[in-house]
């Protein structure tokens, strides 16, 4: 993989440093997930960003990301994130419920 040395490559992450479009939410198994298209104010890399709450548990926040391509994004809906966020080639994730890291993932992630 290769990383940028863009600063949103870099955590922990700030929203300072992106435009953030709120994209929808994904109610599949009734998670309400928020799906939000962050682009980088820095480089113009665009993220698929997608955040659950976990209701019920005290650290249940998770939340995914990986890059878009800017040409794909008209295929991105809020109920085929993580399908999209699955098929990067990698993607960062985080959140309470993984405790205070930012870590690296490829291929599946646990929304639920
Ligand atoms: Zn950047």
């Amino acid at each position: 993989m290769t990383l940028s040395d863009c600063i949103c490559h870099m955590p922990p992450f700030s929203y300072l440093n992106y435009e953030t479009i709120e994209f929808g939410i994904d109610e599949t198994n009734g998670r309400f997930a928020e799906v939000s298209i962050q682009t980088c104010k820095h480089c113009g890399t665009k993220w698929l960003n997608y955040f659950v709450e976990i209701e019920g548990f005290s650290s249940s926040i998770k939340w995914f990301k990986a890059k878009v391509e800017a040409s794909f994004l008209d295929e991105i809906t809020p109920e085929n994130a993580v399908a999209n966020i699955e098929k990067a080639d990698w993607h960062f994730y985080g959140g309470s419920y993984y405790g205070t890291e930012v870590s690296i993932g490829r291929g599946k992630i646990h929304v639920d």
